[in-house]
This record gives structure tokens, sequence and C-alpha cells, in this order.
């Protein structure tokens, strides 16, 4: 077999990339779809249960996907720089693709707002890092403008080469599952992400047109093969952030899942179609509901992801207990992050106590079996 050289390679067909093209890329995407084993069962349904495992991107979050293909553009159109609003991980992966390929990535954060391990990976890799005394939502604002008439490529999910990357999760999941799931789970904060997905799972399906153009809504033989065999898309929020359960957007977002902490989403219409098309829906979780998920993963299956990640196996526990997801539902779960992004948060909520003793045998002996 082949060495994996990133999806961009092993997807090209299916991406706007120019055949001669200097590809920038990390290895990035190919990640494990790895079915729950043991958190089903408390739902008492008999559910297939998968959740696909982007935390091992390598820069540790499905934004690598993205960031592939925006860095390659840039480069291929002649960039010297990029630039980027974060709640973390777009600045993590665009400093590390644009160190990769030799240019300058300057990223916008909010104070104080974003986890460790983004801040530590985005400074690594030779970032301009720019705290701002305001939320994402502030960024991205200041970036549109500057990148408006700045000579430096804007690598938000904005950027249409990012969604692009970033629907080949979609296809994986159907190369692996040999169909699409039932029902797609995802964190929506920015909304880049549902979009791409269901834009992915669409062309997969080579249905990206919902009914034959000859007929009108009374036609009797009107089908609707879309709805009928791509996956229902289920987008969850974070209560204190949740635009699209608002209806509107929100000022002063606030939420513990920090890749989530955005109250004016980019992909507003996109993510909107994504839920109509698909005949999904959306939903919101408290911060305690988030972490509970979060401790639930790494406890009961060994998997560790970010606060935001969980909110997808959060949402798709509830839909299937309350049978919205119906038994016999092929469910997968997309777990953004890694995380190891922010063991401060992890740290601060573990309910395993540590136990100090001194370094004496009888001493670690009792304290061992104190705590089994
Ligand atoms: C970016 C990010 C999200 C949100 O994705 P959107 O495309 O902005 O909706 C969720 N979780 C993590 C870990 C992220 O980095």
């Amino acid at each position: 077999m082949a060495r994996y050289t990133g999806l961009i390679e092993r997807y090209r067909e299916r991406l706007p990339v120019a055949a001669d093209a200097r590809i920038i890329t990390l290895g990035e995407g190919n990640t494990p779809l790895i079915r729950l084993e043991n958190i089903p069962g408390s739902t008492g349904k008999d559910v297939e249960l998968y959740v696909k495992y982007e935390g091992l991107n390598p820069t540790g979050s499905f934004k690598d996907r993205g960031m592939t293909m925006a860095i390659t553009q840039a480069v291929n159109e002649g960039s010297q720089a990029v630039l980027c609003a974060s709640t973390g991980n777009t600045s993590a992966s665009a400093a590390a693709y644009a160190a990769r390929a030799g240019i300058t990535s300057c990223v916008i954060i909010p104070e104080g707002k974003i986890a460790m391990g983004k801040l530590a990976q985005a400074m690594m890799h030779g970032a301009v890092v720019i705290q701002i005394e305001g939320n994402f939502d502030d960024g991205m604002g200041l970036v549109k403008e500057i990148a408006a008439e700045a000579p430096v490529t804007l690598v938000n999910s904005v950027n249409p080469y990012r969604l692009q990357g970033q629907k080949t999760a979609a296809f994986e999941i159907v190369d692996e599952l040999g169909r699409p799931p039932d029902f797609h789970c995802l964190p929506v904060g920015n909304a880049g992400n549902i979009s791409a997905y269901w834009t992915g799972y669409s062309e997969y399906a080579g249905l990206t047109t919902r009914a034959c153009s000859f007929c009108d809504d009374q036609c009797p033989y009107r089908s609707d093969p879309v709805a009928d065999r791509l996956p229902r898309m289920l987008g969850y929020q974070a209560s204190g952030a949740a635009p699209f359960l608002r209806g509107e957007m929100v000022e002063g977002p606030e939420t513990v899942a920090s890749a989530i902490r955005i109250g004016r989403p980019q992909s507003w219409d996109l993510a909107w179609a994504a839920s109509r098309e698909s005949e999904g829906w959306f939903a919101e979780f408290s911060d305690e509901d988030i972490l509970a998920a979060q401790a639930m993963l790494a406890d009961k299956e060994g998997i560790f992801c970010e606060p935001a990640s969980a909110i997808s196996v959060a949402g798709a526990m509830r839909d299937i207990k309350a049978a919205r997801i119906p038994a016999g539902s092929t469910v997968v779960c997309t777990l953004t992050g890694h995380g190891l992004k922010d063991p401060d948060i992890a740290i601060r909520q573990s309910r395993a106590p540590v136990t100090k003793v001194s370094a004496d045998l009888d001493t670690v002996k009792k304290a061992i079996l104190d705590n089994m």
C-alpha cells in the first residue's frame, strides 16, 4: 500500500487543487472511526455509535483538514502571509501549516480565553500572536477588515478552501462504513464544519440536486433522494453561546467549551441549509453536561477529547434516550479536538484524586490498596 500523504492526494479529484500545485501537508486526515463499546449500553437502546476522532490530526484538531487546502492555495497564489481570528485551534493549525510552507502567520486571539495547549502551539510555530481585549467575534470582524486591504490571505472558514478540505471527513466515513450514517452529530461554533460535512455527504452520494428540474412541488412522482439517503445533521451548542437555538446572533457568548464560544457564526446560512435540507435539528447543553460527557468518554471509552468535542456525544446520547434518534440507527459523532489541548479544565474537573505519599514501599502499597 502506498504511503499515506494527506487528504489532498487521497481525494484530489474531488478538491479544487491545481495539478502542478505545491501541496502543503502534514499528513492530516485518515483519522480513526471508533465504535463506542461501553457508553451506548446506558441508553438501553440498540444503536451503532461511532466517534470520528479528529483530535488525532497533526495539530490535534479537524482544522488541519481545512488548513492544508487553505495554505496550499495561499502559497500557490503567491501569498507571503496568512491571517486568522481564532478560539485557539485555527491559530494552532494556521501557524503549523504556515511554518511548513515557509510563510508568515498572524493570529488574533481573545485574551485569556484560549486553552494553554493551543497558545503554546501558535507560539512554537512562530506565529505573530495578537491577543485582543475582546472575544472571537470581535477578532473575526477585525481580520475581515484587515484582509480586505492588506496583502494577507484570510484563513478562517470564510475562506472557501477551508470547507473544501473539511468535507473530506464525510468522505472517509462513507468509505469506511460503506454508506453514510443515519445521523451525524457535531459541535457548532462558527458553523463551518457542519456545513462542510453536509457538502461532503451530498457530493459523495452524487445527489447534490434534490429533485428533477421538470416538475414542481405538486408533482406526485417527485422524490427526495437527499433526505432519504443522507444523514440527518444534528448540531449542538453550549447554552451560553447558542445563536442557532435563539434564532439570532448572541452578544457576549460564554461557555467552558472555548472552541465554540462564538455568538456570530460566519457560516450561519450554510448551517441552516444543512439542518433544513437534511431534516436535522439543533439542540443546546449546559457546561455541566458538556464536561460530564467529556469525562464519560475518557472514563468509559479511553478517549480524551476537548470539552467542545464532547457536546456531540452528549447530544447523541440524549437524542437516543429520547428516541428522537430511533433504535437501529447508525450514528457518527465528530470529536473535533484532542483533550490534551486543555489540561487545566480536565484536571480541575477530574474526580480522581491524586494521592501524595512518601516514597517507601509500605506507604505506597497501602495508598494503592486504599484507593483501588
Ligand atoms: C473549531 C472547533 C469547533 C467548531 O467548529 P465550527 O466549524 O467553528 O462550527 C468545535 N470544536 C473544536 C475543538 C474546534 O476547534
